[in-house]
């Protein structure tokens, strides 16, 4: 555990919420028997601490930054059942907080820290339960206020901290991402080596997840896509139940989740090996669009501008293949290229696999910077209720995405080791 990067982030925050702020972050609540517990990205992302029932404190006063930690004390008992707790002790030495309690004391430490502070930051309404405790702190804070003391009139969401933050990831979060995106890249490239005619689509999945976790992942990022034939065109697919058929594409959505880091890899590729005539011209315009986006993502351009460059090379693409008519710009305008594509080419990626952020400031699409990780994933969807189209031009879908870092000089596409030329693909099976 780097203690140090947990330092430096809650330095940052602190920094930015200034000497008048306190900001006050929740564990998640206690998961249930059938899910595994996984930490509050907000809470790990400045503490590290994997515990539920604790409560991190954060601010400054005249001897600088200051963590408090309330969480649950040890208890020998409990430790046979579920394992040792860090306790106070451990909460100071090993996760840095500079005073950590007992969560019994939650409200009488938050009562006792929040007085002489101007604004209070907590995740409003993310945890029903926390929420009614802060309103039950409100009140009585007000009652105390009119006994003369002086605590905070401003109540702010803090997302307006964290989520700028998290954003623009430092050399730890990179390191976990890279990795991430490494073991999902290998995975993807192990099944389509093993693929083939007659094989179900969880098969596929099975192996992914056993590659995931084969190399230290906890599990994966998000519910896998593996779709054969005509589910690769379904967007949100995850029953992955059918048998893989000779002469069809599948479609693999699948990412690890490394270190509370998500990875997000989209391949596509011929079941038996070899594409169609069809799906390869398909494919390779995909692969076009996705590679003229990533050739452009470096520092200073805008989030907005990734998705113009894949809708220009994609429409262009539609009309030589003969599948839209008309002059470009019209084509554009209209969102024409919207039948065959209809989903966003890139979103923000991180502990979240949607990671948090906003993707506009002040009205303007938000300027990449180094140290921002995004996906890039085109994508072409033929499917078979479309009418209009001849029967070998069905039932194909295609997406390819990959996970890249903006860097000071451009861009560094993270998951890279996975195939993705027609030519690569199809020599893996020959
Ligand atoms: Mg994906
Ligand atoms: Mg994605």
């Amino acid at each position: 555990m780097n203690k140090a990067c947990f330092l430096k982030r809650r330095n940052a925050l602190i920094e930015k919420m200034g000497r008048d702020g306190i900001a006050v972050f929740p564990a998640a609540p206690d998961a249930d028997e059938r899910h595994i517990y996984r930490q509050d990205a907000d809470f790990y992302y400045l503490t590290g601490f994997e515990e539920p029932e604790s409560v991190a404190v954060l601010y400054q006063d005249g001897s600088g930054s200051q963590f408090v930690l309330l969480n649950r004390p040890e208890d020998i008992q409990a430790a046979v059942w579920t394992g040792r707790l860090a306790g106070q002790t451990d909460a100071c030495s090993l996760y840095g907080a500079n005073h950590s309690y007992p969560m019994n004391q939650l409200e009488e430490i938050l009562l006792m820290l929040f007085e002489g502070k101007q604004k209070i930051y907590y995740p409003m309404g993310r945890y029903p339960e926390f929420d009614r405790m802060m309103m039950t702190l409100m009140n009585k804070m007000k009652s105390k206020q009119r006994a003369g003391s002086c605590f905070p009139s401003g109540w702010m969401n803090s997302e307006v901290l964290t989520h700028d933050l998290r954003l623009v990831k430092d050399e730890q979060e990179i390191e976990y991402m890279r990795k991430a995106a490494k073991m999902s890249a290998y995975a993807h490239r192990e099944i389509m080596k093993l693929c083939r005619p007659g094989i179900y689509e969880y098969e596929l999945k099975s192996y992914l997840l056993s590659e995931f976790i084969r190399h230290g992942a906890a599990e994966e990022a998000y519910p896998a896509i593996v779709g054969g034939g005509r589910n690769a065109c379904v967007l949100h697919y995850n029953q992955n139940r059918d048998l893989l058929q000779a002469g069809d594409l599948v479609l693999v959505d699948a990412g690890a989740s490394y270190q509370y880091y998500a990875a997000d890899v989209t391949r596509t590729f011929p079941v038996n090996g070899r594409f169609t005539r069809e799906q390869a011209s398909i494919y390779q315009l995909v692969l076009e669009a996705q590679l003229a986006v990533i050739e452009y993502i470096k520092p200073g351009i805008r989030f907005a501008e990734l998705q113009s460059i894949a809708v220009k090379v994609l429409t262009e693409g539609l009309v030589t293949l003969g599948f839209l008519k008309g002059p470009l710009l019209q084509l554009i305008e209209t969102k024409a290229y919207s039948a065959f594509f209809m989903h966003g080419v890139s979103h923000w990626l991180g502990i979240d696999v949607h990671d948090v952020g906003d993707y506009k400031v002040a009205g303007e699409s938000r300027v990449l910077k180094a140290g921002m990780v995004l996906t890039v994933e085109p994508g072409l969807y033929l499917s078979e209720e479309r009418l209009d189209l001849a029967t070998e031009w069905k039932n194909i879908g295609v997406r390819i995405e990959d996970d890249v870092l903006v860097t000071e000089t451009g861009c560094e596409v993270l998951s890279q080791d996975a195939p993705k030329t027609i030519q690569e693909i199809e020599a893996l099976r020959s």
